[in-house]
């Protein structure tokens, strides 16, 4: 477009028409003021014009409107043509419509900011605001709360209703806990099932109190999705920090509201917790514990202790489980129940893992050598152990010592079934095909999935404590314990109870047909050298402690675990 030195439009090109809908007879005459798309203010074309009386020269990004209405990005470049004397000749208007460019690259924006599933403000944008916010409570002197979110079981949801599922769920989700929190909140989701929500401007701790119970309920409620007519339930867990008490920054406040989070699952999920000092505490201590983790292994500080197995019909011990042991040169025995799950977080738990391996096959050889019996033992393995490849290795270690696979029984959680991974299906399979054989441990805790059972080719299921220690007359846990026991004999499987303390408890377990039983009533973990004694008082058809090892002796070894070998 050429206009002349009063800026009144002389000529236009085919390639103006085409862009802007305008013959060259529609617009001569006229001032390019026709195509203003009034999305831009006076001072921006007054800052143009300066430019140009300047330099002669101005290019940039412009909203103009087209003849059907619509407004169009366009990168625009204007220069001035001047006579030899200096006067203007005209003005020369170069464009191009970047429309498409322009919406691309606010996509990108968006994307960049925005979590693509739920449509909230994703970690970058929710950095963003939080900075923000802390500025403004530090001028109004407001204080200012972080909620942070993590969904109870909605991995178990995922694993079995499929990922459109949990898709759906999740956007739910967002919606519920917008529909509890203020225009000016901002809802943001980190990732996974996890969601953060900053409160701002906040009087009262009532308040954050009220908002905090109100997600919890609005979650509470039961999900429905599409057909599906069955309601699913979840739970959150939320922690929650508050500006300026707990910290100051973004990374204390975020570090805070997790360590609360946790707190909260531990808990009993389902309910919000706020930071206190003493989870500071707790988890400066954690990390001085896995410090002194790491040198456990070096410097002699495991051991494996061994807890004997019964078998019900014949009352003889023929298997025993592998417990690990931290003897912690200050703090004394730590309980593998606290130490354990820090093993997992940090990865130690392979090399400790591979370590307690290789203590029991070394003890199953020397008792084999010694006493020409083999006794089966159950190893824990970790769900955090599957995703190392250690399961030829196993298989190895054992042919190096001329064990048979049978002489080890690993004890998996049910949750490691349902992961359903390449993984762990090989390394399942590498199991049945060298002999080892496989426990469910603490049955009935998790999120059972029968079918995975069979289709895993499970030989024991290890009944929970918690099911056994509630074993009385006419409780409805009888019924349930009795009904494992039928349905693992059904699919050709065994079933250990385990946490027996009561004679009571035992010979209700006898009564429901239990193979196997493991308990305090029997003996608790022991060393080594301890349990090896113990055996050997059986192979003595000694009576000891609390059990007759002699009752019920069976002449013939063979159907049990303690069995010459040939
Ligand atoms: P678990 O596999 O369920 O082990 C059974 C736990 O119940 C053991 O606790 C045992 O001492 C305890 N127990 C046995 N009989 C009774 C009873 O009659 N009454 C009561 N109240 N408790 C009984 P422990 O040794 O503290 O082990 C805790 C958990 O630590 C184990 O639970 C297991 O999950 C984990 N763990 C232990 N050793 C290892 C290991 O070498 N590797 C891995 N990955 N995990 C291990
Ligand atoms: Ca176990
Ligand atoms: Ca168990």
């Amino acid at each position: 477009m050429v206009t002349d030195g009063n800026n009144t439009i002389r000529h236009v090109n085919p390639a103006f028409t085409h862009m802007t809908g305008y013959q060259l007879a529609d617009v001569v005459g006229k001032n390019p003021r026709i195509f203003n798309s009034g999305r831009h203010d006076r001072a921006f074309y007054h800052e143009m014009w300066q430019a140009i009386k300047k330099t002669d020269h101005w290019q940039g990004e412009i909203w103009d409107r087209h003849r059907d209405g619509t407004i169009h990005a366009r990168w625009l470049t204007v220069s001035v043509i001047r006579h030899p004397d200096g006067d203007i000749y005209c003005y020369v208007a170069q464009f191009s419509d970047i429309t498409e460019k322009k919406q691309r690259d606010e996509l990108i924006l968006t994307q960049a900011s925005y979590d693509q599933l739920t449509g909230l403000p994703n970690r970058n944008l929710f950095k963003d605001r939080l900075a923000q916010e802390i500025k403004k409570s530090h001028r109004s002197g407001l204080l200012l709360s972080l909620f942070l979110l993590d969904l109870d079981h909605f991995k178990e949801i995922n694993d079995t209703l499929g990922h459109d599922a949990g898709d759906e769920l999740l956007k739910e989700v967002a919606s519920r806990i917008k529909s509890c929190v203020r225009e000016i909140d901002t809802v943001a989701r980190l990732g996974g099932d996890e969601f953060i929500v900053i409160l701002p401007e906040i009087n009262s701790k009532l308040r954050i109190e009220m908002v905090a119970q109100q997600i919890i309920q609005a979650l509470s409620r039961p999900f429905q999705f599409n057909q599906n007519q069955v309601a699913h339930h979840i739970s959150t867990s939320i922690g929650i920090a508050i500006y300026p008490e707990d910290g100051t920054d973004m990374e204390s406040l975020m570090k805070y509201a997790d360590q609360a989070m946790y707190a909260a699952k531990h808990q009993g999920r389902g309910r919000f917790c706020y930071f206190t000092p003493a989870m500071q505490q707790n988890a400066n201590e954690k990390m001085i514990l896995i410090r002194d983790l790491r040198c456990a292994l070096v410097r002699n500080e495991l051991h494996v202790y061994y807890q004997p197995i019964l078998d019900l019909t014949h009352q003889r011990i023929v298997k025993a489980e592998a417990l690990l042991r931290w003897k912690h040169p200050q703090l004394g025995m730590i309980n593998p129940a606290i130490f354990i799950p820090l093993a997992e977080e940090s990865g130690l738990i392979l090399e400790i893992g591979e370590w307690v391996f290789d203590q029991v096959i070394a003890h199953i050889q020397q008792w084999r050598q010694q006493y020409g019996d083999t006794i089966q033992i159950s190893v824990n393995k970790s769900p955090v152990q599957f995703k190392q490849h250690t399961k030829l290795v196993w298989f190895e270690k054992l042919m190096q010592l001329g064990l048979p696979g049978n002489c080890i029984n690993v004890e998996i959680t049910e949750g490691l079934l349902l992961k359903d991974t390449p993984d762990v299906k090989n390394c399942l399979l590498e199991f049945r095909n060298s002999g080892i054989e496989v426990s469910i441990d603490d049955f009935g805790t998790g999120f059972s999935s029968l079918s995975y059972l069979k289709a895993f080719d499970i030989d024991y299921l290890k009944i929970d404590r918690s099911f056994t220690s509630n074993l009385t007359t006419n409780s409805t846990d009888n019924a349930l314990v009795e009904a494992i026991i039928l349905l693992a004999h059904k699919l050709d499987i065994k079933t250990i109870a385990e946490g027996v303390e009561t004679q009571k408890q035992q010979d209700l377990l006898i009564e429901f047909g239990c193979d196997y039983a493991q308990g305090y009533l029997y003996s608790a973990p022991m060393p080594a050298e301890e349990f090896e004694r113990l055996c050997n008082q059986q192979r003595e058809g000694h009576c000891i402690g609390k059990f007759d090892l002699t009752a019920k002796k069976n002449p013939d070894l063979s159907g049990s675990e303690i069995a010459p070998h040939s």
